[in-house]
């Protein structure tokens, strides 16, 4: 490497230094270490103007699991409440025990913290704590999965869980400029019927509630999505949106069958369609959008070895692709920490990053009260195109800048 090389690399690193600080102080509430702890959401290692476009881009979140957002702290906290006994005896315990070797480890655990909601304002205190979060890394609409068969075997009633997480949605919208919708999903390794009876218990709260979808999540290996066929029919028939978690441990055939039998307007996760390039033609022609989680997929060891190389297949391969953050609580971080993950392993500039900011609102099914519809979706893009520009010509004035200096 030359001196002037040497130079250049030293000036990009103050300002990384410099804004890094502000950011601190700022959008985020401190850094996230990773799992490898090589890598965290302050992102040092990426320039200074991308890991600022990451921070200000709007965006959506349309793969998020209000449960996952029960850090530990509130887990504690809620348990104290409810006057049951803490599920660990401190949160530097609860942290600790957060190391999964893959999708049925965490979900032991997953559970496990669910049984500390019990009220409520419990599920309301769940829900605003992501939207909080949410709308510091500037997302500006969620399409939020919940599990209302893990709250209906804890004991509880739809007239627990509804209400307060209707309420969330309701004041995020006003307090934080964020518009909020639900899909309630079903447990895969549960039968069709209790997912045909969730959804017959479902019906009194599917206006009021901010329901617009159903969806499938949980244990996927030896669950195919047909098991779900008449409950996807039907809830098609009432009118609901359509999504499914297929492709994250499962096969590519577990993806064609969300798409031929389950009709899917979007496959959750969906990474292993990298595997059968017809998927990935049928995935590019349709437009169906894959919602990736990039540090679940690390946390869970999706791919291990080789997920570097997935994801940077993934953003390059002109499908619709979204960034999304999964079980937050759990796997080590929110939206902006995902981006910073994903362009630090992807090497992807403000080009690409602009391109997902984009594709999470052309996913996006923009229904129900508060969603604002096609209007909404298209003032959005418009923002993340004014910005994007805006950042290409900053950078742009700032490589003229530090070319002037040198050759002076
Ligand atoms: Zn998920």
């Amino acid at each position: 490497m030359s001196v002037i090389a040497l130079l250049n690399l030293d000036v990009h690193f103050s300002a990384a230094l410099r804004l890094s600080k502000g950011v601190a102080k700022g959008l985020h509430g401190g850094d996230v270490t990773l799992g490898e702890g090589a890598l965290t959401s302050s992102a040092p290692h990426l320039p200074a103007s991308l890991r600022r476009f990451i921070e200000v881009v709007p965006k959506a979140e349309l793969h998020v699991h209000v449960e996952g957002a029960l850090e530990p702290e509130l887990m504690l906290a809620l348990a104290a409440r409810n006057g049951l006994p803490p599920p660990y005896p401190s949160v530097e315990a609860a942290r600790a025990a957060y190391h999964f070797t893959d999708l049925q480890s965490f979900l032991d655990l997953y559970y496990f913290g669910c049984s500390v909601l019990r009220t409520q304002l419990d599920f309301y205190d769940l829900a605003m704590s992501y939207f909080r979060r949410a709308a510091a890394d500037r997302v500006v609409h969620a399409e939020v999965f919940f599990d209302p068969q893990t709250h209906l075997a804890n004991g509880l009633d739809w007239s627990v869980f509804m209400p307060g997480l209707a309420r969330a949605a309701e004041d995020a919208a006003v307090e934080l400029g964020l518009s909020a919708a639900y899909i309630m999903c079903f447990r895969k390794e549960m039968s069709a019927a209790s997912a045909n009876d969730t959804l017959s218990g479902a019906l009194p709260w599917l206006g009021r509630g901010r329901i617009i979808g159903v969806g499938l999540d949980s244990s996927e290996l030896g669950n195919p999505p047909a098991k779900f066929a008449q409950v996807f029919e039907r809830a098609g028939r009432l009118g609901l949106q359509r999504v499914a978690h297929a492709g994250e441990e499962g096969p590519p055939e577990y993806v064609w069958e969300a798409l031929r039998v389950l009709h899917v307007r979007r496959v959750d996760h969906g990474v292993h369609s990298l595997e059968d390039a017809a998927l990935m033609a049928a995935l590019n022609a349709s437009r169906v959008p894959l919602t990736v989680c990039p540090l679940s997929n690390l946390k869970l060891k999706v791919y291990e070895g080789q997920l570097e190389k997935r994801l940077t297949q993934l953003v390059g391969s002109g499908l619709v692709i979204t960034v999304n953050s999964d079980d937050a609580a759990y796997f080590g971080g929110y939206a902006v920490a995902n981006y910073n993950y994903l362009a630090q392993v992807t090497g992807m500039g403000v080009t690409q990053v602009a391109r997902l900011a984009a594709n999470s609102f052309e996913a996006s099914f923009f229904v129900g009260p508060g969603s604002g519809g096609e209007a909404r979706r298209t003032a959005l893009l418009g923002q993340v195109a004014a910005l994007a520009a805006r950042a290409l010509e900053e950078e742009e004035k700032q490589e003229t800048a530090e070319k002037r200096r040198w050759r002076r």
